[in-house]
């Protein structure tokens, strides 16, 4: 097995949207088959026809495609062990149970629910310590099960366990050996009396047929797995090694739901994560690269990520955690790179950026260097940026803002003042620092305090007290605009 190309898959059922268990199962697939050299497979697990939509495949995929998750063989690209999706494979799932039927390694059941019900209450009532199925059917004469089949009586397929099987060890990647003890296996179906399979025998044709040499799923799937393994057994296939990741807890210990907060991955798509940091930070829920690295860029991850560092301990879902990596990539962007991929089209959405027109480089990237440091999310930009896409007709004063730094006794000398000074930079001088070295003596000259001149002018110039740099932002503003902002605010000052 060692040597054998890994092949992963990652097999969501689409009764729903991509939860962000799925995503954190999907990555440490992805980044497995990255690591490794092997292949990524998406594979869809459309059995259950009561819940499975097309809709949620499609949204499945375009998280998948959101979160960057290529994949390299399943919908839309693909691959030699096709279909991959298990609706399309229901002629391989009744082959292969045929041929476990014909080798005597699966057998028809004609027991009734009733039946099956008494036999239950039955050994429950003495105590035995198999409480599975009773095996009514396993020896019947081969000639009376055809008598009945050809009647129509409804039967199931149940796989023959061996008697001799004794406890199946499961080897985990991440819980170690896992003793289920031969007690706990009974003959179970494999095959419906409605012509479907059951999960345990599609999944395992699926993974055998397709060669997966690793399974790493949750491990609410765990408990399935010795069934698995005697499906492979039957089919004489090879079992694959498996690694079973710990659930993912809410702050309060229990299971990640809608209670405590946004669980599908294109909620947190739409609230502005960007997929680098989201990727990073549920890697992290489970893993770790050293046990203190937080910042795991994606190459990272597809070159370093291993199984013997995923914990078996239930990961919990840590939001501050979360917005804490996204503040990270925001940080570390360049403003070229954040001003191309957050900031011209956040603006360019909001409609302050027209469509067609081109702003000169340089003012967008100094206009990135004031936005990105105070910008979370991608929505920030616009509010942000907001006062410099501003003219002084338009520009929206903050009332709270007026009133604390500009509708106040003073406040009207600072203005005038500073109007002087500002108009001694020509225009063709009009930088930061120009600006910045026309402002700096007020305080003095006006024997006012320093935070109150500039509180006011900021007022002023941008409506409100949180804006970036002044002299930065007055720059981009351009000098007329920054004396027309000055002579409106100067009619609510007092
Ligand atoms: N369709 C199953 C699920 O979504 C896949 C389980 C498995 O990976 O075997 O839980």
């Amino acid at each position: 097995m060692a040597d054998k190309p890994v092949r992963v898959r990652f097999a969501p059922s689409p009764t729903g949207k991509l939860h962000v268990g799925g995503a954190r199962t999907a990555i440490y697939n992805w980044a497995f088959a990255r690591a490794n050299g092997g292949t990524f497979i998406l594979r869809i697990d459309d059995t259950d026809p009561t819940r499975s939509t097309d809709e949620n495949t499609q949204i499945i995929l375009r998280a998948m495609r959101w979160l960057g998750l290529d994949w390299d063989e399943g919908p839309e690209v693909g691959g030699d062990f096709g279909p991959y999706a298990q609706t399309e494979r229901l002629d391989l799932y009744k082959q292969a149970a045929q041929r476990l039927w014909d080798e005597g390694k699966a057998y028809p059941c004609f027991c009734t629910p009733e039946k099956l019900a008494a036999d239950r209450a039955a050994a429950q009532e003495r105590k035995d310590p198999f409480q599975g199925y009773q095996r009514t059917c396993r020896d019947m004469d081969p000639a009376e099960a055809q008598r009945r089949i050809d009647a129509g009586e409804p039967y199931v397929l149940r796989i023959k366990v061996p008697l001799d099987r004794g406890d199946v060890i499961v080897h985990d990647a991440v819980h170690g050996d896992v003793t289920f003890n031969a007690k706990e296996l009974d003959d179970f179906v494999i095959f419906r009396s409605d012509g479907t399979p059951t999960y345990n025998f599609a999944t395992v044709v699926d993974d055998a047929m397709m060669g997966i040499t690793h399974v790493i799923r949750g491990d609410d799937h765990l408990s399935n797995t010795p069934r698995q393994v005697m499906v492979y057994e039957a089919l004489g296939a090879p079992v694959p090694e498996f690694a079973h990741i710990s659930m993912i807890l809410g702050a309060d210990g229990k299971k990640l739901s809608k209670r405590h907060g946004a669980t599908n991955v294109e909620e947190y798509r739409d609230a502005g994560y960007l997929s680098d940091a989201f990727v990073n930070y549920l890697a992290l829920l489970g893993w770790s690269l050293d046990g203190e690295t937080t910042i795991v860029p994606r190459d990272v991850l597809a070159s370093k990520f291993s199984l013997d560092h995923v914990s078996k301990n239930p990961a919990t879902f840590d939001p501050k955690k979360l917005d804490w990596i996204q503040a990270e990539y925001i940080r570390s962007m360049t403003d070229a790179d954040f001003a191309d991929q957050i900031m011209v089209p956040e603006l360019h959405e909001a409609g302050l950026i027209e469509g067609g027109v081109e702003y000169d480089e340089t003012w967008i990237d100094a206009l990135a260097a004031i936005v990105k440091p105070r910008t979370k999310f991608p929505a920030d930009v616009v509010s942000v940026a907001a006062p410099v896409f501003a003219c002084a007709e338009t520009l929206e004063y903050d009332e709270k803002s007026v009133a604390k730094g500009l509708a106040k006794e003073g406040m009207g000398a600072i203005l005038d003042a500073a109007r002087e000074a500002l108009l001694a930079v020509p225009a063709d001088a009009w930088t930061p620092e120009a600006i910045d070295g026309a402002l700096g003596p007020l305080p003095e000259a006006l024997d006012a305090k320093k935070r109150i001149v500039f509180q006011a002018v900021r007022v002023a110039e941008c409506g409100n007290m949180v804006s970036p740099p002044l002299g930065e932002t007055m720059a981009l503003i351009g000098r007329d605009d920054c004396l027309a902002r000055l002579d409106r605010a100067r009619a609510m000052a007092l």
